[in-house]
């Protein structure tokens, strides 16, 4: 899937050199948050890509695809799953674990979130790796359901997350 040319988008994105640490180059959307009519441009356009996908729910990864899932969730009128760091979600859950550069992280989803068989769409702000968004993949597919695509504000395609979605509709606004 090619991404749209998003150079007005682009230009409401910050780039902080060595944050969180030395070699990382940060993308920082809050500038585009910011903008009322770049924000409402994102959504629209990655809500456009899914119209005829039969979303039922969004999953939005904690914390910035928590605000663009909401929000592409009222657009698809699909409800909203978040997908949240350890011990934040409190009722009974399914957890993933996966690698970082160094160490591990996970993430958790209630378990009645998904029903099987039900389309979902998962949000997040930036595609690196893809680990984030296959443990989002994992999640959903434990409970049954279909991921009928995954959306990104940001592709760092230097990265190859993309190559472990594969399979999977990957919808990127602007890549670097
Ligand atoms: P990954 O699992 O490597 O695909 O990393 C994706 C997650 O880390 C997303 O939730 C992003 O918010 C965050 N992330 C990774 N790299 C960056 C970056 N360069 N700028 C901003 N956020 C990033």
């Amino acid at each position: 899937m090619m991404t749209a040319d998003n150079a007005h988008l682009a230009a409401k994105i910050r780039e902080i050199p060595d944050y969180p640490k030395p070699g990382v180059s940060f993308k920082d959307i809050t500038p585009l948050m910011q903008d009322a009519a770049a924000l409402r441009d994102a959504i629209d356009q990655v809500a456009r890509h899914f119209a005829a996908a039969d979303i039922a729910h969004v999953v939005g990864i904690e914390s910035r695809g928590f605000i663009f899932g909401a929000a592409i969730a009222y657009a698809l009128k699909a409800g909203f799953i978040p997908v949240r760091k350890p011990g934040k979600l409190p009722h009974e859950t399914h957890r993933c674990e996966y690698e970082l550069e160094y160490g591990t992280d996970a993430l958790e989803i209630h378990t009645d979130a998904v029903r099987p068989g039900e389309r979902v769409l998962i949000i997040d702000d930036v595609l690196a790796t893809g680990g984030t968004a296959s443990a989002a993949v994992e999640l959903v597919n434990k409970l049954g359901g279909e991921v009928a695509g995954l959306g990104f504000l940001i592709e760092l395609g230097f990265l190859n997350g993309r190559d472990r979605l594969k399979g999977h509709d990957v919808f990127s606004l602007v890549t670097y």
